[in-house]
Parts: structure tokens; C-alpha cells; sequence
């Protein structure tokens, strides 16, 4: 239990909720409202990427509800997730909808949050570390360096049904951003880094791809953009993965505080 009043943290009021960010693994990453609504929340929906170690932090006697892929069976539609954090609201339970890194960024908390909305359900909105910026901090890769890239760019590498996003202008990525990072990138790595390399980016640029950022199974890959699709074949990276693009990344060279144990 944490001070709830130390902190000003407000009520979890019966009958609205949370759309919650867990970050990407770590629980010390968790906020002080993420605690809070651990404390307290009657049901919790969470996704796929909510760490494990995060779920045992719930409430004795919460009920978990598992929201993503079981044992084949597809995930349940987006609509019926927000129908029945519609359904659990209003029969008066304290609803935590947890998701891993920040809801609001390739998470559907905007989609979840406006289905609230529109049925008059009490909301609140909790941020979370999103995987793009903290899995690349925990791999010693600050996402933004005042002499190296003052813009960065959160991609997915691939939409709704699966391919690369075609929507998006790839070379104006490529010419404008700096520092480019990929969410749900690894399987069309290879496909996106030559249509960077196409738009100028050097094949050379290193591209860092951290596997299981903030857990204990993390791992990380520093290669090339020309080469950094076959490395991580080669070298059977797992997912989920965020990959940086960028000249940041050669800042892991001194600043890996986690391989070095600087801090554990
Ligand atoms: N809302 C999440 C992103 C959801 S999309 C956030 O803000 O982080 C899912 C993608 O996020 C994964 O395919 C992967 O690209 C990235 N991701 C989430 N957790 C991760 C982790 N622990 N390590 C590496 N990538 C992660």
C-alpha cells in the first residue's frame, strides 16, 4: 500500500475507470496512480505485454480478466473490450484497464477511452513509461541528445492488418527525424530499412533492437541498418522488440549502466 494522501492521489471512485499504463516490464517503473489503482481496483483487464510481476501487485481478491490471445483463440475485438469495461463500470466496479507502456501510445487507450466517453462512464487517463523511451533507456540509449537528434520520431512497423504502413510519408521520416523509433517493427525491418536507406539514411546508421526491455530476459542488438533485419534473425531475437534508429544508439557504448551493473 503506498500514502495515497502523502501523494494527493485521488479516490478510485466505484463505477468509473482507469485506463493505466504498467511500462514496459520493470514494475519499479510503475506511477504512484498505477500503485494506487493496484490497491484498489475490483477487476483488472490487461493486455498481452503487462508483465507478470505487475499482475501479483493486484489486490487480493481482484479479479483479473485476461484481454489478448489465449491458447490460439483470437483476441477479443476491440469493441467488445470496451463493452465490457462498459458492462464492469456500470455495475459498479472499480475498473482497472491496464496495458503495458502508455495507453495512449499504440495501445488503443484513445479508442477505449472515447467508447467511456460516449457511454457516460467516469474515466481517468494514467500514463505510463512507454517501451519507445524507457526500453531504449534501460538499453543506454537516451532517446533524444542535444548534440546528436532534437526530433524523434514513434513509428509501428506495421498497421491493423499487418503490413508496413503505407499511409506513411517513409522518406519524409527518413530526410526529417533524426532518431526514428520502431514499435511492432521486427517482422518488416528488413522492408522499412530500405525504404530509409532509399530516402538517404546511410546504410551504416546504427539500429538497436531491445527484446524484452526492463526484464529480466532483455536483450540487445546493435547493428547496421543495412544488416540489422539478418543480425537479429541470425541471432533469434524474440519479441516484443523497439528498435532506434539512430545516431543515439552509439551512446550504448559508454552509457550500457544495466550490462555494466552500474545500478542493480
Ligand atoms: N503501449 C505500449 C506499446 C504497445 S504496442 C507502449 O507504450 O510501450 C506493442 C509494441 O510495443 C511491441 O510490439 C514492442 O514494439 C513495444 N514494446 C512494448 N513493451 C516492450 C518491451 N518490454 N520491450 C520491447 N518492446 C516493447
Amino acid at each position: 500500500m503506498i500514502d495515497s494522501a502523502r501523494l494527493h492521489l485521488p479516490d478510485f471512485t466505484a463505477g468509473s475507470v482507469w485506463l493505466v499504463g504498467a511500462g514496459p516490464g520493470d514494475p519499479g517503473l510503475l506511477s504512484a496512480l498505477a500503485l494506487h489503482a493496484l490497491d484498489h481496483a475490483d477487476t483488472l483487464v490487461y493486455d498481452a505485454l503487462v508483465d507478470p510481476r505487475i499482475l501479483e501487485l493486484a489486490r487480493p481478491g481482484a479479479a483479473l480478466e485476461y484481454a489478448g490471445k489465449r491458447g490460439g483463440r483470437p483476441s477479443p475485438s476491440q469493441p467488445d473490450i470496451s463493452a465490457r469495461l462498459i458492462r464492469l463500470a456500470q455495475a459498479g466496479h472499480r475498473v482497472l484497464r491496464l496495458k503495458g507502456g502508455d495507453p495512449c501510445v499504440f495501445g488503443r487507450g484513445g479508442e477505449e477511452a472515447l467508447a467511456l466517453a460516449g457511454a457516460g462512464v467516469p474515466f481517468r487517463i494514467v500514463p505510463g513509461i512507454t517501451a519507445g523511451i524507457g526500453g531504449l533507456a534501460y538499453a543506454g540509449i537516451p532517446v533524444t541528445h542535444r548534440d546528436i537528434a532534437s526530433a524523434v520520431t514513434f513509428v509501428t512497423g506495421h498497421e491493423r492488418g499487418g503490413a508496413v504502413p503505407e499511409g506513411l510519408d517513409w522518406a519524409a521520416i527518413a530526410q526529417g527525424s533524426p532518431v526514428i523509433v520502431l514499435y511492432m517493427g521486427l517482422n518488416h525491418l528488413a522492408r522499412i530499412a530500405a525504404r530509409l536507406i532509399a530516402a538517404g539514411r546511410p546504410a551504416g546508421e546504427p539500429v538497436a533492437i531491445v527484446s524484452k526491455a526492463t526484464t529480466p530476459g532483455q536483450r540487445v542488438l546493435v547493428s547496421s541498418l543495412a544488416e540489422a533485419a539478418a543480425d537479429a534473425a541470425a541471432a533469434r531475437i524474440e519479441g516484443p522488440t523497439i528498435i532506434a534508429i539512430g545516431e543515439v544508439v552509439r551512446l550504448r557504448a559508454t552509457l550500457d549502466w544495466l550490462g555494466a551493473g552500474a545500478a542493480q
